[in-house]
């Protein structure tokens, strides 16, 4: 809903709001936010509130840390949890430099540009379902996370074995108190695993809602003694957690994905999306899949993709397309993990289809076999390429791709291959447990 300043100033008057949370996403796709108290409420919505932008990651120089936060009114909202102080509202922000201009490094500003781009063709809106999933741990003493999963259930198990019930269904009654459309909820695979689904909308508000989403699910899950984690492979051996992406493009309220008239219903548009993202998915790992642990999940056995494929029927390549047909005509992109930052991931899908659509090629064939329990050989005469198999590899493959970083924008690429060098380095530097059990005593 787009609410005008003078309905929000009413709201709060009504409601008793005693603090504003203006939030907004750094370029790990961690959520940042700066409080203020409601006696700043004519500041916030003049565009004035101010924080200092160089001790956030990826953000700016030590020069240019005045940065303006310019709340999206559309994205207003009380929290429903009771908080003793009184009731705190959130608002969205795009951040701004000190001159009036919007500041290039901030993820949300940057997929408002992508989509711009996708306007300016002629479509109307890019539909995003995600499927975001997470492991429920119990707390310890400390209440630090500790490794004991709160249930021992599998995919679709009901109570009593299945403990994460009744903190999944607050989960979801928190949800849509803030309107989110609960599509569905279950018990995951794994032990302690867990997915809520809600419905697709426009790109901008569906990673608005990807960022709500992971801070009502840990909230909500603190209150039940438990620590709600989206980390992608917390646990070897058992699923890791993805966050699959549904996609559509409509015009004018159609999709654009659908046509009724070819053997598949699918659209050439809808080819030609799939081949661009095809075409890009090395480096769109690099956004879709961006922490080291990301790769561990990627591995054969756990329904997680590991090679470059799509498939009508088979729910083992990286893009599946769903049966449903007419509005539900959509992609599923399944390399997504929950660790991405939905703008920055968004962002690179959406332009690697749009590119696709100006290069109108068709894709590879469907491959509806397990591709899983096919030989290299096979694969190869199939034309099936692994996914980028570290976080190293696939950084490379982002830096060589002129479409997926033209998707950031110079400063977002410079500072995403920064900030996952860094990461990358840390992380080589570390020698691990598994090592010292291998090595030890073998030499
Ligand atoms: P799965 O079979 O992989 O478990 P689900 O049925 O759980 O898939 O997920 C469906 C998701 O797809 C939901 O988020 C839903 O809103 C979304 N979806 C449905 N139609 C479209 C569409 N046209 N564009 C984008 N997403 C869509
Ligand atoms: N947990 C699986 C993954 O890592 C997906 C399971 C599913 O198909 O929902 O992607
Ligand atoms: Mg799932
Ligand atoms: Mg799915």
């Amino acid at each position: 809903k787009a609410y005008t300043k003078q309905e929000i100033r009413e709201i709060v008057e009504q409601e008793n709001v005693k603090f504003l949370r203006l939030m907004f996403t750094d370029i790990n796709g961690a959520i940042k936010n700066v409080e203020v108290p409601v006696s700043q409420l004519e500041k916030v919505l003049n565009n004035e509130a101010a924080f200092d932008g160089s001790s956030i990651d990826g953000f700016v120089r030590i020069e240019e840390s005045d940065m303006l936060l310019h709340p999206d009114l559309s994205t207003w909202l009380i929290f429903p949890w009771e908080v003793e102080q009184g009731k705190v509202a959130r608002l969205i922000c795009d951040v701004y430099m000190p001159d009036g201009t919007p500041f290039k490094g901030d993820p949300r500003y940057n997929l408002r540009r992508v989509l711009k781009q996708m306007q300016d063709k002629g479509y109307s809106a890019f539909n995003i379902g995600p499927e975001p999933e997470f492991f429920l741990f119990r707390l310890d003493e400390n209440n630090k996370p500790s490794l004991d999963l709160n249930d021992q259930g599998g995919y679709f198990d009901l109570a009593p074995v299945d403990l994460g019930e009744n903190t999944r269904r607050d989960i979801v009654l928190e949800l849509e108190k803030m309107n989110f459309e609960i599509e569905a909820s279950h018990h995951e695979v794994a032990p302690g695993q867990h997915e809520i689904d809600f419905k697709y909308t426009d790109a901008l508000e569906a990673a608005d809602k990807i960022q709500t989403f992971k801070l009502v699910v840990k909230t909500v899950a603190r209150k039940h003694g438990l620590h709600a984690t989206f980390m992608p492979k917390p646990l070897q051996g058992i699923n890791g957690s993805g966050m699959h992406i549904n996609m559509s493009l409509f015009k004018d309220g159609n999709n654009v994905f659908f046509d009724e008239n070819t053997d598949n219903q699918l659209s050439k548009e809808a080819m030609y999306f799939l081949s661009g993202i095809l075409n890009h998915a090395k480096a769109l790992t690099a956004l879709n899949n961006p922490t080291v642990n990301s790769y561990k999940r990627l591995v054969p056995g756990f329904e997680a993709p590991v090679y470059i494929a799509w498939s009508g029927t088979n729910r083992s390549p990286l893009i599946r397309v769903p049966q449903s047909r007419g509005l539900g005509t959509r992609l599923e992109l399944r390399s997504v993990d929950p660790a991405a930052n939905p703008y920055l991931a968004i962002a690179g899908i959406l332009s690697a289809g749009l590119e696709g659509l100006e290069e109108k090629e068709l894709p590879v064939e469907s491959v509806d076999r397990n591709i899983y329990h096919m030989t290299d050989e096979e694969r190869r005469e199939n034309h099936i390429t692994d996914l980028p198999g570290t976080l190293n590899e696939a950084v490379d493959e982002f830096a060589k791709d002129e479409v997926i970083k033209e998707a950031l924008g110079d400063h977002l690429t410079q500072s995403f291959i920064d900030s996952k060098k860094l990461e990358w380095s840390a992380y080589r530097q570390t020698v691990s447990e598994w090592e010292r059990n291998q090595y030890m005593e073998l030499y």
